[in-house]
Parts: structure tokens; sequence; C-alpha cells
């Protein structure tokens, strides 16, 4: 027999949000039911309409705020709370900064880890237009190519000039580009029918450097005017270095398609990070919040505790930015990265800071983790600073036959984190210190951190 839930679909009740999930919602408990809210803050009295009750949790929409939270703020634009740009907008930072900390110990707790300390968040002074990249999409609005974003887990497209939390000199070439492919007839894409030109424009800035990379990512290898619109793009933005075209003909949400040209200007910006300067192409990871990375990276090459004669790994490097840190306190860094454009970067990086003890290699961190310890390369750390999916029981396996004295684990997803710690318990591996939380990502639900994983004596 079915068995009934406390409430059911177009129920009207009143309910006190009591906490927000990792996606931002408000969570309030029906006789332990949850009823998940968007927009909702906790500890405020909500009355409530039910859009939806399965088996195990619901959803339900606020109608009326019978209390507001004290940490509730006002929010300049709705749209950025409804999109995935700045879901926590209306939430004062120092209660963003708590929440963070909170999800971390939870998950903790969750898998019977309670006895783990966090540290506090470290967070911004101005926890605003931080971004140093943006990747908008463009579509076809009121008859003319425009660039917004999502509303929140869905495809409809909003307009947005604003976004808040980038770089505002990427907003404003933004609003650029959008007029010169409107001047030029481009048509935007059309997802339903596949159609059209211009997915998503991607604009990155150097933090430091103040240049400029536009990437106009198409759905066709042709585009009309390239030449005169890259030439304008330039003419309008002498800050712009870099302007190139990537082409992604599926049908798919990855926004970067395989191939990328040079329309105009070079292949990469260039931008500093702790007094290091790193060449960055259009396909490489570098990490969007500039002055918390410098943080991070700082933290993690301390915990790192290098006296110069060690030999050190930095799996899931990129264009080995934790490397090159890393490489000035080691005697000799071996870095790892999928993405083959990421790699030639890195080894570029390596010889513009003078820097001569670096090795650094394509592939999977999970197959040449396993090559590295086969060929019996001993580190003292590993540094690992994996995607949000984490770590493979392989690769833990791989780094802890090499035996570091140390794992200095940086995460972009604390759930991975904390199955990854059950993992490397297996292995002999645990933590010590309390787990530090940085927010790299302000008004978002994003929770980084670093954690140092000890050998305990086997
Ligand atoms: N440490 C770098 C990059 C971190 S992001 C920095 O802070 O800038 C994670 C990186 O892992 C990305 O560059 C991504 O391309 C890479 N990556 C993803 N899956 C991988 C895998 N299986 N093996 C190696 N690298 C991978």
């Amino acid at each position: 027999m079915k068995k009934k839930t406390p409430v059911t679909k177009n129920d009207e009740l009143t309910a006190t949000i009591t906490d927000l999930t990792y996606q931002g919602m408000g969570v309030a408990k029906i006789d332990g039911y949850p009823l998940f809210v968007a927009g909702a803050l906790p500890g405020e009295q909500v009355k409530l309409h039910v859009l939806k009750a399965d088996k195990k949790y619901g959803f339900a929409k606020a109608v009326e705020y019978l209390t507001t939270s004290p940490e509730r703020v006002a929010v300049g634009k709705k749209e950025l709370v409804q999109t995935g740009i700045a879901p926590l907008q209306h939430w004062a930072y120092p209660a963003q900064l708590k929440y963070k900390r909170k999800l971390v110990v939870d998950l903790l707790q969750k898998a019977h880890l309670s006895h783990l300390e966090v540290a506090q968040t470290v967070g911004m002074d101005e926890p605003r237009h931080y971004r140093n990249k943006a990747q908008v999409p463009a579509r076809e609005y009121q008859g003319q190519l425009t660039t917004g974003f999502f509303r929140r887990g869905s495809h409809n497209f909003i307009q947005l000039e604003d976004y808040e939390i980038q770089d505002p000199r990427i907003d404003e070439v933004i609003l650029a580009v959008r007029d010169i492919l409107r001047e030029f007839n481009v048509p935007a894409y059309n997802e339903e029918k596949h159609t059209g030109v211009i997915r998503n424009v991607m604009v990155r800035r150097g933090h430091y450097s103040g240049e400029v990379m536009v990437v106009l990512i198409t759905r066709t290898k042709k585009l009309k005017g390239a030449a005169e619109i890259s030439a304008k793009i330039q003419e309008q933005c002498p800050d712009v270095v870099s302007v190139q075209q990537n082409i992604n003909p599926d049908q798919t949400n990855v926004i970067l398609g395989k191939t990328t040209k040079v329309m105009r200007g070079r292949n990469y910006i260039q931008d500093q990070l702790n007094g290091l300067t790193f060449n960055i192409s259009a396909q490489s990871f570098y990490q969007v919040n500039p002055v918390q990375t410098e943080k991070l990276y700082a933290r993690a090459v301390e915990l790192a505790d290098l006296h110069g004669d060690e030999t050190v790994i930095d799996a899931y490097c990129g264009i080995g930015t934790i490397s090159l840190s890393l490489a000035k306190a080691a005697k000799k860094v071996y870095g790892v990265e999928i993405v083959p454009q990421a790699i030639e970067d890195a080894k570029e990086n390596a010889r513009l800071n003078k820097l001569d003890n670096l090795h650094f290699e394509v592939g999977t961190a999970e197959e040449t983790m396993k090559k590295w310890a086969d060929n019996g390369i001993k580190p003292a750390v590993i540094v690992v600073d994996p995607p949000r999916k984490g770590l493979t029981a392989d690769f833990i396996e791989a780094a802890a036959k090499t035996a570091p004295q140390k794992i200095v684990y940086v995460s972009c997803n604390p759930a991975t984190l904390v199955r990854d710690i059950e993992r490397f318990g297996e292995q002999g591996y645990s933590v010590k210190r309390p787990l530090e939380p940085f927010d790299q990502f302000p008004q978002t639900t994003h929770v980084e951190s670093v954690t140092v994983l000890e050998r305990t004596e086997k």
C-alpha cells in the first residue's frame, strides 16, 4: 500500500524554515518530512503552497512571509536569485560563510567523522564583482540577439546586463560584443531547433594585467563577417588582446566545442597569481576568483610545508598554478592534467617564471598516478585539486602506494571530499588539523576547502 505523505499537492500550510540545502533551497520539516522552498531562509515563518509531494520529500512555494530573517538582505535584481549566477544574493554575507562551514560539518557528521574540526570559512572583504570569467548564453529575445542567463534548473532565458558577481569590465565587454553581433545581424542560437550561430560569449579578464579574451562560441564553422566583427571588438575594447572562435556543432549543454580558432590577437591572456605569471588559453581551467585563489594557494603551499629537497606531485594541475607555487620550495614537481592545451600552458608557464624543476604530463590523474607509483616515484607531498566528482578509489590506492607524508586536498565539492577522506583512511591517512573552507564563490552555494591528510604509521 502507498504510504501517505504528511502533505499532498495543493495543500496550504504555515511552517518555519529550519535549514538550507546545499543547493540553497529553504527546508521546512512537516512531521519529519522535508519540504523544499525556493527563496526562503532559515528562521523565516512562511505560508506555503505545496507544489509537489514525492515519497520522501516535496516542494512548496512561499506565498507569504509571516516573518523574515534578520539576515535577509534587499536584492537589487530578483533575476540574480532566480538564475544560477547568484542564488544566495538575498542572504547576508556572514550568514553565507557560516552556512558553507555548516555544509561541511553536516557532511562529516553523516559520515561518522564528526570528530574532525572545520575552521571558519575564509571570506572576501568585497564579495561582489569577483569573477574573472563569464560564459553567457546568447539567445534571440524580442527579435534580437541578447545575452543573459537561464532561470535555475531550466532553459528559460533571462536577459541580463549587470551580472553582479563578474568583474564589471567583463559585463561591459559582453554588451559591446552583443551590440556588434547585432550590428552584423549574426543570428543567436536556437536550442529547440538547433539553428542560429552564436551559442555563448565567453570573456576572461586578467585581474592584475587587465588583458581581456573574447571567445565567440558558434554552432557553425562559418561566421559571416568574422574579420570585421573581431576588428570591431578590438577597436571598441582596446583591452581585448585575444578574439577567438570556438565551434560547438553538437546538441549539448557542454559550452565549449573541440575546435578553437584565433580571429585576432593572441590565443591566450596573461595574468599573475601570488607574484607568478601565467598564460591562460581559452580551453584551460583557471580559478575564477583571483583574490580568494591567492589566499587558497598560499595556504595550500604553507600546509605542504616544503623545505627545498622534496619531490611533490600536483594531480589535476591545470595550467600549473599550484605546481609553480610549490616548485619554488621543492626539489622537483610532477604535474598531470587531462587537457592538452592546459599542459602546453603549464610548460610555457614554467619557462616564463624561469623554473626548471617541473615535469608536466598530459593524461588522466588515475592512470598517471599509477604509472608514477609503478616507476618508484616517492613524493613527500601529493596535492590534489580534482573536479566535482572527486578522486577515484584507484587514484587513492596508487597515491597511497607512493607513501607520501601528506596529501593536501583542494576540493570544490565537500560531498566527494568526505567520501575520499574515508577512502584515504582505509589506506592509512588521517586528518589531524581542521578542514579549511575558502569562499571562492560568494553569493552561490559552492564550497571550496583545503584539507591535509597525514600518514599514520602502518
Ligand atoms: N589545480 C588547477 C586546476 C584545478 S581544476 C588550478 O587550480 O588551476 C581541475 C582540473 O582537473 C581541470 O584542469 C581539469 O581539466 C582536470 N581534470 C579533470 N579530470 C581529470 C582527470 N581524470 N585527470 C587529470 N586531470 C583531470
